[in-house]
């Protein structure tokens, strides 16, 4: 394939947010990942996964992510030129069918859960020989997402700490690949869950990985019912401050980063980024002067949605 040495995604902007940084009284820096094309830093480790398997003579590939993995997948196979296949379950979003449309993937709903779609794709993927790509638990995906922090160091910053959002913790442990291989194991790192989807915080908690027995969010993208055995052996290595914020703390944070920066993000990031607007979380942050905060991005959000979102949260609390 000649052009897999080609990067399939952007060196992303970094900056101190002005409005963020007046509001907390730190300084606030945002990594820019919802601006990748493919609106979320997913395609840095799954498109170094994509290229991995091309390399190993997969011939096509497959994806159980209705979300941002999923359509991570499809755009890495469209660029190098191999089919891709993506199964996901009846509930999925068609926000996603249609960008898994728009890069040419073949969909295969199957199943009324993600549980019943990942099956179906796993036996597809024996039958045809196709190269799976899971969505967050594997080397290759931690690697590539590691290069952006690779990229903070060459931008000139070194922040106090370090915020990011957990699904399955596929970002984080790139987050803390990156900061271990610079050396920057004095960079305090927060982890952050809405309630509904808390599984890191209740593995911290317990001394063990916790598979949640269901998932209640609307932060879909960060809706894994367990955690990758890696980021546990990270929390056992170093110290994780792990954060739990509401749904609606989330989609607000979503809403006044609009004003804020005109961009719009899933509540998935609008939970790292609540953490900042919300002064009572932000007193936890006593001694540290300077914040990363990875700007996940998603796809998985419209201004209707949003509306939505906020009018459903509003009538529960
Ligand atoms: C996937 C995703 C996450 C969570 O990433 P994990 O690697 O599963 O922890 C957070 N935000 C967005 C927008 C995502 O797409």
């Amino acid at each position: 394939m000649e052009n897999t040495l080609k990067s399939l995604y952007n060196q992303t902007p970094l900056f101190e947010s002005k409005p963020l940084s007046k509001l907390s009284g730190k300084k606030i820096l945002l990594k820019m990942e919802c601006l990748q094309p493919t609106g979320s830093f997913k395609i840095r480790g799954i498109g170094q996964l994509c290229q991995e398997l091309i390399k190993k003579g997969y011939h096509q590939l497959v994806s159980s992510s209705g979300g941002n993995a999923g359509y991570a997948v499809a755009y890495a196979g469209k660029k190098l030129g191999i089919p891709v296949t993506v199964f996901v379950p009846k509930t999925t979003h068609p926000i996603f069918l249609n960008y898994l449309a728009l890069e040419g993937a073949e969909i295969k709903i199957h199943g009324d859960v993600w549980d019943e779609a990942h099956q179906a794709a796993m036996e597809f993927v024996i039958k045809t020989h196709s190269g799976y790509v899971p969505p967050f638990d594997h080397p290759s995906i931690w690697a590539g997402h590691s290069t952006m922090i690779d990229e903070v160091i060459q931008q000139g910053e070194k922040p106090d700490a370090v915020i990011a959002a957990v699904g399955g913790g596929g970002l984080l442990c790139g987050v803390l690949e990156g900061l271990e291989r610079h050396g920057w194991q004095d960079v305090s790192v927060f982890s952050v869950e809405t309630a509904g989807a808390a599984s890191f915080a209740a593995s911290i908690k317990a001394g063990k990985l916790i598979t949640l027995e269901r998932i209640h969010t609307v932060a879909t993208s960060l809706g894994a019912k367990r955690v990758a055995n890696r980021l546990f052996e990270w929390s056992q290595k170093r110290l994780i401050t792990p954060l739990i914020v509401s749904d609606y703390a989330a989609v607000s944070a979503c809403r006044k980063f609009v004003d804020d920066h005109r961009v719009l993000v899933e509540p998935a990031c609008g939970a790292a980024l609540s953490v900042i607007y919300d002064s009572n979380k932000i007193n936890a942050f006593s001694e540290i002067k300077s914040i990363l905060v990875i700007v996940c991005g998603g796809v998985g959000i419209s201004i209707d949605l949003l509306n939505q979102y906020t009018a459903q949260l509003q009538n529960t609390t």
